[in-house]
Parts: structure tokens; C-alpha cells; sequence
């Protein structure tokens, strides 16, 4: 059988942790922590008790609708760790009646207009990596499905004369930059959950890639889009940019699933990096660190990474001794060398206290070679790339992360705050709580902090647990001043208490709007962004 998604760890069933890596992990737990930590079996779908399907598909549709329990089970979560506890426990109180997997548009049509007509509940389900429960079925509908966009995996054209290709929305990251290789091509898109992503998910969650500056966001490559609502087409014209009103795209990026099912877009393509450039500069303090971040993206020096690592992060993921705090500074190009741009870098972060040897600084003038793989910096790559598929899960460890963007003023009485009130609330929840920070974007009014916590609760409370913490950062970032999510989206989670605060009313009174003249009867994605 092909190797298929697992339904509770994050990677193919072939990846999922084995009975022996958990066995392993739970010993380490229990010593590291003083308590007992046991190590259930890996769980074994067939054993699920799940709902029978409420509806079944009409003939017209039945060559791509599925219900069985993989299917449903698959699709019933994100790949939060709520979601991989859930699914680890054989927990489905509310699995999708029915998954779609439509292979072109006219399926896709029938099958929408079908949910349309009959009143069903629908989820826009791109790779499944939400982190935010963006794509579980809604509570309280008479029957749900949800429409999985893989099978419209094409890259369609490339216009090389514009840099553009037109790509199908249900691609996920690796088969869509194989695509674009063919023609020397990139889209330069690489959120962490890359491998199990999607560009429809990308656009309707408006992602962040890893570079640290400039282009990285899904929005700046998105030159129009293709959204099928239940009311019909909504296509928007190809160009460079436009002074048109209100940018309709701005509409569909960041719609999260509620206004539409993206089915492909125009995107902005690039040549492939050939010159590169990378320093890991050694500071004594965050402090020192974070403004010599600041200083460079000032300069406006553009580097393709620009992230700091606090101390503790800095040690687990890059091997420093935990006193010390590291920024990585990277450059690329497929046009010009970057020894220029990388000095001038490493010339302000040495301003500002940072250490780094000349040899240090890696500089391949086009040849291709990759850089940066060595030391700090490549065992920081190696850590980011090596995402876990979740060996811990069930064995009472909390862990999550947070992220948020706040102003340069703000940033350091904001840091100060998060810190003091996260610390009480681990304090008070778990055992050993321990809080690190990094930036994953910067810009020049302010960083995108990106917080990881973890913590150890007890085996079975974890949801509970997970969520006393999950209020307490929610409500300390929004309060500080600081937006409920940077690139994780809004989803479900971040929307009580948080993002509801955060938006202005009048905003969402026109979203309600907007919604209702696409999605009348409000089967789409019911909870997101607004209320259903
Ligand atoms: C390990 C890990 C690392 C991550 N790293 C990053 C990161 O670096 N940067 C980042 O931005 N995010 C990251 N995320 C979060 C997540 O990967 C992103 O939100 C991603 O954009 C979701 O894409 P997807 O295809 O998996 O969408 P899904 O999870 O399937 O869906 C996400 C939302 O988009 C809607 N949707 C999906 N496809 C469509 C479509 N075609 N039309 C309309 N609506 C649609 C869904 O209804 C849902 O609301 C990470 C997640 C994990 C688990």
C-alpha cells in the first residue's frame, strides 16, 4: 500500500514514532521530571469507535467521496498538539461525514453545489498542517464534508517573460518546486510545515516562509487568484499591481476557508540563488542581539535570513553553551554576489557587541555550494528542518509554541511582559516550565517574536492543561499590544478572547457582510474568523 498520511503524527505512516522511540522518551521523562511517565502503544486505527456517516454521496459524486474511517479520521484535525493528542487517543466525537477529493473543477463544482443545495456543512482542507483547528468539522451542523484539494496538484504555466506560473491550489510544497525546477524556476515559499502543505492553505492562511525579510509571505508572490464560491467564480485579473480600490485579493488572502475553495492562482516565480552568503554572529546578551537585529533591517540590507535565537533557544537548537544569544544573518541572490551585503551585515551586528572571526563568514560566489552548514548555524538548519512527528505525544509533556509581531518601541517592555506573565502561568500549570524565544520575520518598525514553551503536565489532563497556558499567552499578547498570530492564522482557537478583541468591530460587521453575499446559508468553514 502507498505510504499515506499518518492520522495522528506529523508525516507519513511509514514516519510515525515507534513503540521503541516512545518507550525511550517516557524513561527520559520520568527521570528528567521524578514522576512516572508510561508509554502507551502507537494506536491502531481499527480500533476507533467512530459515528456512522450522517449522509452519503449521491451517484454523481461517489467516484470521489469516501467515508471510511481512515479518511474521516485523517481529516477530522490539524496538526496541532491538541489535535495529534485527540487523534493519539482514538478520540473522533465529530469526524466529517464525508471527504471529497475532487479531481477537477467541474468536481469540484458538483460536489460544492451539492453541500449548497442540501445545507451540509463544508471544510476547505488543503495539506492538513493547520495549527489553529482551521479545518475541523464545525460543531452542531447535521452532517459535514470536507473538500480536499490534493488531486489539483498542477503546475498549469509559466509565463518566464513575467516570472509567473499558474499553479493549481491543492500542490503541496515539494511537488510544487519540482514542478517549477523544470524551467529553473523557485516560488522561494518554505514555511516550516513545507512538506505537508499546500499553496491553497498557504493563501488562505496568508503563511510565512522562512526568509526573515523582504519576500516571504504567501501575499507578496500573489499575483491573482481562482476562488470558487457557493455563489459562483470570483477570478481576479493578472497585473503587476493596481490602484483599482481595494485590492480584491486582499479579500481571499487570509479567508481561511470561509469565503470560498481557492482552486489556482498566478504566482509571482523567481530564478533559482546561485550567490550565497551566511555568518553566525555569538552575542553576550538578547538585549544586544535584538538591536543589532534591528540595526540591519534598518539598513534596509534585505538578507534572506535575519533570525535571532535567545539564549535557551540558542543552546537546544544551535549547541551554544546558554549564556549567549545567536543571530543569523543569510544572503542570496540569483544575479549578485553578496559579499558586499554580508559584511556591511556583519559590520553592524560587530557594532553592536556581536562576535563572529572572519573566517566565520561563508561567502560562495555562485559556484552553487551550499553555506551555512557548518557549526551554529547548519545544527540550527538541521533542528528546523527535522520538525518531530510527535514521539511525545500522551506522555504529559506540554509543549507549544506563539507568535505575534510588535513594534521596535514596544519590543522590549512587551518581551519583559510575556516572559514574567508566561513564567507565573508555567509555574502554576506545569512542572519545569521553560519559555524561549526567537524572531522568524523581521521588518523595520518591529521583529515577529516567535515564543516555544514546554512543560510537564500529567498523562491524560493535557488538553486541559495545554489550554490554562494557551489563555494566559493569548490574553498577555493581545493585552502587551501585540497580534494574536504573525503566520499561524486565526482558525478556531485564536479567536475568543483574542483575535475578537484585536480586529475592529466595524471590520468584522463587513466580513459578516462579504460572507453573506458569497456563502449565504454560512456552510462555509462555520467558526472561523467570524461567528458562524
Ligand atoms: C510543523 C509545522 C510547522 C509550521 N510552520 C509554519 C510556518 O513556517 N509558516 C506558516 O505560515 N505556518 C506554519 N505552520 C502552519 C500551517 O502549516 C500553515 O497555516 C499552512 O499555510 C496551512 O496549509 P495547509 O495546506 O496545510 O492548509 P490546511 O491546514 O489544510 O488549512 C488551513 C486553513 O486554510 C483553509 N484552506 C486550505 N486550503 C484551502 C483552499 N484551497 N481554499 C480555501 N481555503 C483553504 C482551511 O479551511 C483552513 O482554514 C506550521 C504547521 C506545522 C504543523
Amino acid at each position: 500500500m502507498a505510504d499515506r498520511m499518518s492520522f495522528w503524527a506529523w508525516g507519513l505512516e511509514s514516519e510515525e514514532p515507534t513503540d521503541a522511540a516512545r518507550a525511550a522518551l517516557a524513561q527520559d521523562l520520568s527521570q528528567r521530571y521524578g514522576t512516572e511517565v508510561t508509554a502507551r502503544p502507537v494506536p491502531d486505527l481499527a480500533d476507533a469507535e467512530m459515528r456512522a456517516p450522517r449522509i452519503s454521496a449521491p451517484d454523481a459524486l461517489a467516484g470521489f467521496c469516501f467515508d471510511d474511517t481512515y479518511e474521516r479520521a485523517r481529516h477530522a484535525y490539524g496538526a496541532h498538539f491538541t489535535d495529534r493528542t485527540r487523534a493519539f487517543n482514538l478520540d473522533f466525537p465529530n469526524p466529517p461525514d464525508l471527504v471529497a477529493h475532487p479531481r477537477s473543477e467541474a468536481e469540484l463544482e458538483a460536489v460544492l453545489g451539492w453541500c449548497h443545495e442540501e445545507g451540509h456543512a463544508v471544510v476547505p482542507y488543503g495539506g492538513g498542517s493547520s495549527v489553529v483547528w482551521g479545518v475541523d468539522p464545525p460543531e452542531g451542523v447535521d452532517a459535514c464534508v470536507t473538500i480536499a484539494l490534493d488531486r489539483l496538484d498542477k503546475v498549469l504555466e509559466v509565463d518566464a517573460t513575467s516570472r509567473a506560473a499558474r499553479i493549481q491550489a491543492g500542490v503541496f510544497g515539494p511537488a510544487l518546486e519540482s514542478q517549477l525546477k523544470a524551467s529553473g524556476h523557485t516560488l522561494r515559499h518554505f514555511p516550516q510545515s513545507f512538506r505537508f502543505s499546500t499553496l491553497g492553505g498557504w493563501i488562505a492562511t496568508r503563511s510565512g516562509g522562512h526568509y526573515a525579510t523582504n519576500h516571504t509571505h504567501i501575499d507578496d508572490f500573489v499575483e491573482s487568484v481562482r476562488m470558487l464560491t457557493p455563489q459562483g467564480w470570483w477570478e481576479s485579473r493578472r497585473l503587476p499591481g493596481s490602484g483599482a480600490g481595494p485590492s480584491p485579493d486582499r479579500m481571499v488572502i487570509g479567508s481561511e476557508g470561509i469565503l470560498g475553495i481557492i482552486t489556482e492562482a498566478w504566482m509571482r516565480i523567481q530564478a533559482r540563488p546561485t550567490f550565497r552568503a551566511t555568518a553566525g554572529v555569538v552575542f553576550d546578551s538578547w538585549a544586544a542581539g535584538t538591536e543589532a537585529v534591528r540595526h540591519i533591517v534598518q539598513a534596509k540590507l534585505w538578507p534572506a535570513n535575519l533570525r535571532i535565537l535567545d539564549p535557551s533557544e540558542a543552546q537546544r537548537a544551535a549547541g551554544l553553551d546558554g549564556t549567549q544569544a545567536l543571530v543569523i544573518i543569510a544572503f542570496e541572490s540569483a544575479d549578485l554576489p553578496q559579499d558586499a551585503n554580508i559584511w556591511a551585515a556583519v559590520g553592524l551586528a560587530r557594532d553592536c557587541g556581536g562576535h563572529i572571526p572572519d573566517e566565520n563568514v561563508v561567502v560562495d560566489n555562485g559556484t552553487g555550494a551550499p553555506t551555512g552548514h557548518e557549526g551554529p548555524v547548519g545544527e540550527w538548519r538541521r533542528n528546523f528542518i527535522g520538525v518531530d512527528p510527535g514521539t511525545a505525544t500522551s506522555l504529559g509533556l506540554l509543549a507549544d509554541t506563539f507568535e505575534t509581531a510588535i513594534t521596535w518601541d514596544r519590543w522590549p517592555e512587551f518581551d519583559a511582559t510575556v516572559r514574567a506573565e508566561m513564567g507565573k502561568v508555567l509555574g502554576e500549570v506545569c512542572q519545569q516550565g521553560e519559555l524561549s524565544c526567537r524572531f522568524t520575520h523581521v521588518y523595520p518598525d518591529g521583529p515577529a517574536p516567535y515564543y516555544t514553551w514546554s512543560g510537564m503536565g500529567r498523562q491524560g489532563s493535557e488538553i486541559g492543561m495545554w489550554q490554562e497556558v494557551k489563555s494566559a499567552a493569548n490574553e498577555v499578547v493581545v493585552k502587551a499590544g501585540g497580534t494574536v498570530t504573525h503566520h499561524h492564522a486565526v482558525g478556531r482557537m485564536h479567536r475568543p478572547g483574542a483575535y475578537d478583541l484585536q480586529r475592529p468591530e466595524l471590520f468584522a460587521e463587513s466580513l459578516r457582510a462579504v460572507k453573506r453575499t458569497l456563502d449565504p446559508k454560512g456552510i462555509l468553514n462555520a467558526g472561523v474568523l467570524i461567528d458562524p
